[in-house]
């Protein structure tokens, strides 16, 4: 490389020139440099959709790019494969899991380096190398347990585990502290840094500015598929990071708070709201800007609760307020009228039109607002589409046209989340929003439900599922026989208490 002189004390390990990626049409990388230099941290930074994780596949040989190429060490490879990535001590922590659930926690570690003695797999080394680096670690895990059987934050901790246990020169992580708590996030940010100072080139992908300054040397910024900035860390500051992650084009269009009014607002109230047989006396509320989880097992009521924010099940003492306005709603489509977004427990029935195009599944309930002559055409709903597209990361082919049952589910979620955002929703309620979604896509999920209460939104789930409310509440209550039976914040939000308030 041209750009690092050999008398300082970093040196290029891997970059990638000019590189461009497109799926189905649509380019996503639009020429991309980066560059990774050992005992130095590189921030890569950007909304959802920008390309980052694109990126990194490339580097790793996942990916093949349309054009540029990947060097390492000086050398370029234009045809990269997994194999040689690898070898080259390319290693990667993937945004998705790339575990193996069967499988122990010691077995998933040792992936393709098991230890052996002429042939005969040495399960006591296996395990004992495992303990050793889930230690280093503080991750109090079993190394004998099946993957299947852990948190999400455990099974990122093994990913971590597996990627620090091999060696590599170069570490690339791809947004690893979604699942984690902050002292578990704190952990790792110690073993990077000393990664760092033995060496290593690392390569820290996140949407979090507060990580980018915990970390980072060097920050780079991708925005729809180009670099935005690059720049060393302590030369920048967060305002010009944001204006780099956002650029001009989503500053005016904030749909979740076009309503406006300080963050904070309260967009639903139920004050000791009642509707026998199902719940009694609930106060709750969900304000702008935040992740609300209402959690109960099956039958609790919480789901009707829920229902009850769209019309769907009546309130006969106490009240429900929207935007602090009492609501009295006659049904959903009142609901809708006062600002409220619903995506049902079941996509079939709820709202997902499985065989029409996802354009028009983004467009239909703004149809009023888009509509020309009562008809929506192909290019509105392809406009509507892609101002969420990029946004919320809907893996797809980028045409509208595309029908909605060719989607993941929690890509269907998404555009459903789509609807209610182009409707400008004042307040998202989401009964068991990933039910039928699979692990890799639920975390992408949680980010873009934190992202847009980070931009200020007002979300409230509804689940069953008590790792759910972890991975993503802001506060949680917890419903059982109908009641709130505890409010739950900060550090309280853990998986004793809210299974202990849940009953049973
Ligand atoms: P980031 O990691 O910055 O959130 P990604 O690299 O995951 O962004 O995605 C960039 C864009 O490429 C998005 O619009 C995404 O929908 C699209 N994309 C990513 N992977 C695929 C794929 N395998 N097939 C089709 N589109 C994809
Ligand atoms: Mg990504």
């Amino acid at each position: 490389m041209s750009t690092s002189g050999t008398a300082v004390a970093t040196t290029t390990v891997v970059a990638t020139a000019g590189i461009r990626k497109s799926f189905g049409g649509v380019e996503v990388l639009k020429g991309v440099d980066l560059e990774a230099r050992s005992g130095s941290v590189l921030a890569l930074l950007g909304e959802n959709g920008a390309g980052k994780s694109t990126l990194v596949k490339i580097i790793v040989g996942d990916y093949r790019p349309n054009a540029g190429t990947v060097i390492i060490d000086d050398e370029a490879h234009p045809t990269l494969t997994p194999i040689e990535s690898r070898a080259a001590g390319i290693s990667m922590i993937a945004q998705e899991f790339n575990d193996a659930p069967t499988l122990t926690v010691a077995e998933n570690i040792s992936l393709g380096r098991i230890p052996h003695r002429r042939g005969i797999v040495s399960w006591r080394e296996m395990n004992r190398r495992a303990r050793a680096i889930l230690e280093s670690l503080e991750a109090d895990i079993d190394v004998e347990a099946e993957i299947s059987t852990l948190t999400v934050g455990e099974r990122q901790f093994v990913e971590i585990a597996r990627a620090l246990s091999s060696d590599a020169r170069v570490l690339i992580l791809d947004e690893p502290t979604a699942a984690l708590s902050q002292h578990e996030a704190d952990v790792l940010f110690d073993r990077i840094r000393r990664l760092r100072d033995q060496g290593q080139a690392i390569v820290y992908i996140t949407h979090r500015l507060d990580e980018v300054f915990a970390l980072s040397d060097r920050v780079q910024v991708l925005r729809d598929g180009e670099v935005a900035l690059l720049e060393a860390t302590e030369s920048v500051d967060r305002p010009q990071l944001v204006a780099a992650m956002v650029g001009r084009h989503d500053l005016g269009t904030g749909r979740p708070d076009s309503t406006g009014g300080p963050d904070g607002d309260v967009a639903l109230r139920w004050t000791g709201a009642s509707s026998p047989p199902n719940f009694a006396d609930v106060n709750l509320h969900v304000g702008a800007g935040e992740v609300v989880a209402l959690f109960g097992k099956l039958g609790s009521g919480a789901l009707e609760i829920g229902r009850s924010a769209f019309g769907l099940e009546p309130i006969t003492e106490g009240t429900l307020e929207i935007g602090g306005q009492v609501a009295d709603l006659a049904g959903p489509v009142d609901a809708v009228n006062h600002g409220i977004g619903f995506l049902s427990e079941d996509r079939k029935v709820g709202g997902a039109f499985a065989s029409r195009p996802v354009g028009e599944n983004v467009a239909v309930a703004s149809w009023p607002r888009l509509a020309t002559r009562g008809i929506l055409n192909a290019d509105v709903e392809q406009q509507a589409f892609n101002r969420w597209l990029g946004r919320l990361a809907i893996r797809s082919s980028g045409q509208a046209s595309q029908p909605m049952e060719e989607l993941s589910g929690g890509n269907q979620q998404k555009v459903l989340v789509s609807r209610w955002l182009e409707r400008e929703a004042n307040a998202l309620v989401m009964l068991e929003p990933t039910r039928g979604v699979d692990v890799g896509a639920r975390a992408d999920l949680y980010r873009v439900l934190r992202d847009l209460a980070a931009q200020g939104a007002a979300i409230l789930i509804v689940t069953s599922d008590y790792e759910e409310v972890i991975a993503v509440a802001d506060r949680a209550s917890v419903v059982a026989k109908g009641r709130i039976t505890a409010a739950l914040e900060g550090d309280d939000i853990n998986m004793n208490s809210l299974l202990t308030h849940a009953g049973g």
